[in-house]
């Protein structure tokens, strides 16, 4: 059919030894930016996306318009799917699987709890039973996140530090998630990668965070909400630029292994491997705001308030110390030189748009 014919263009590598990669939540901020720099470099990439109305659909569907003037095919449907996604795995021989469809943001959790189990844990066991069925079997490599170091006090956040104590429900499926991928390793020796991203903004980004509605209230003069933590003052974040991030999604799926099943030949287990992505320099929101300001030529109406207790953490900061050794690892993007590349891409995207969004 018309439909297979584009699902196995798109997952044709065009270099020799190139990887076939399904990318679920292409459609996504970071998805986008992955699938695009694969297919650049000659993998095959397959998008699946459910266009969730999560935020502004039609960002979602300019990021699907990009993707496919760049060869990349998404396809629309959920990772709950089964069928689905037996289906995408019957017509293409995926070598990798980067999985980063979920139900992001934290304070959302408060209005949909039910959003985040059913991605972060229900979609991502569906997705792991296909990946571990499927005739070889992919390297899966996917998104956790920095939340799961919750109110954790000892910084930087190492991997081998706790992370017993999450903050938010997103948080906690983000962590079960992990816990999650361990037993599909341990038990189908599945090769799993975790990566855990501090604060990725960028063109593109994700109109739910900070430095995206802070820009675009300030344009509008609208008063912003910056939160302060009673006894550290401004809350932090280890802000890392999108391009770094994407170095080391590409990284983790150059060192994944393909795992040959329990019943393999392959000597050892299968890899189970989880990294921090961060950029080590966290920034308080206060220094945010003033970047804002100088880029933006305009002054932010601002509100200090105290920060709620509504699954926000008072600061994140990696050590990257293991990703750099194992997988190359190096962020090269400082804030205001990013938020530069963004505030372009904003003003350029919105201008020519009417949407209210
Ligand atoms: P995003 O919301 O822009 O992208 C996620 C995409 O997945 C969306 O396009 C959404 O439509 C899709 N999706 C959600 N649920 C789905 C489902 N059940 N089936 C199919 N598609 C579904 O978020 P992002 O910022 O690109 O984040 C990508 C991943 O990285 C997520 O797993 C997120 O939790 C994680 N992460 C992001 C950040 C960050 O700062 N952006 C930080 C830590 C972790």
């Amino acid at each position: 059919s018309q439909w297979e014919k584009q699902v196995r263009k798109s997952a044709h590598p065009r270099s020799p030894g190139g990887l076939t990669v399904l990318v679920t939540g292409a459609a996504g901020f970071v998805g986008t930016h992955v699938s695009i720099a694969l297919r650049r470099r000659g993998d095959g990439v397959l998008g699946l996306d459910n266009f969730n109305k999560y935020y502004d659909p039609k960002l979602k569907r300019a990021r699907q318009g990009l993707l496919e003037r760049s060869g990349v095919f998404v396809v629309e449907g959920d990772i709950n799917d089964a069928v689905l996604l037996k289906k995408l795995f019957d017509v293409v021989l995926f070598t990798h699987v980067m999985h980063l469809a979920a139900q992001a943001g934290v304070r959302y959790a408060m209005q949909n709890p039910g959003s985040y189990v059913n991605s972060n844990i229900a979609g991502f066991v569906n997705l792991l039973e296909v990946s571990k069925s499927a005739n070889p079997q992919p390297a899966v490599v996917w998104a956790s996140s920095s939340s799961v170091y919750g109110l954790n006090t000892k910084v930087p956040f190492s991997e081998k530090d706790r992370t017993d104590h999450p903050a938010s429900l997103y948080a906690a499926t983000k962590k079960a998630g992990e816990g999650i991928a361990h037993t599909y390793n341990h038990i189908y020796g599945l090769s799993l990668t975790g990566l855990r991203f501090f604060t990725v903004y960028g063109p593109w980004g994700r109109p739910d965070m900070a430095y995206f509605f802070f820009t675009k209230d300030i344009l509008k003069g609208k008063t912003i909400t910056v939160f302060e933590s009673p006894d550290k003052g401004s809350v932090a974040r280890d802000f890392t630029y999108i391009d770094d991030i994407v170095k080391g999604c590409l990284g983790a799926l150059d060192t994944a292994e393909k795992s040959t099943g329990s019943g393999g030949k392959k000597k050892g287990p299968a890899m189970f491997r989880i990294y921090n992505l961060g950029n080590t320099s966290p920034v308080p929101v206060t220094k945010l705001v003033k970047i804002l300001e100088k880029l933006l030529k305009m002054k932010a109406k601002k509100k200090v308030m105290p920060l709620p207790r509504n699954g926000d953490v008072e600061f994140t900061h990696a050590n990257i110390t293991l990703a750099q050794s194992e997988i190359g690892y190096k962020p090269a993007v400082d804030l205001e030189t990013g938020l530069k590349k963004f505030v372009k891409w904003y003003m350029g995207f919105y201008s020519k748009k009417k949407s209210s969004w």
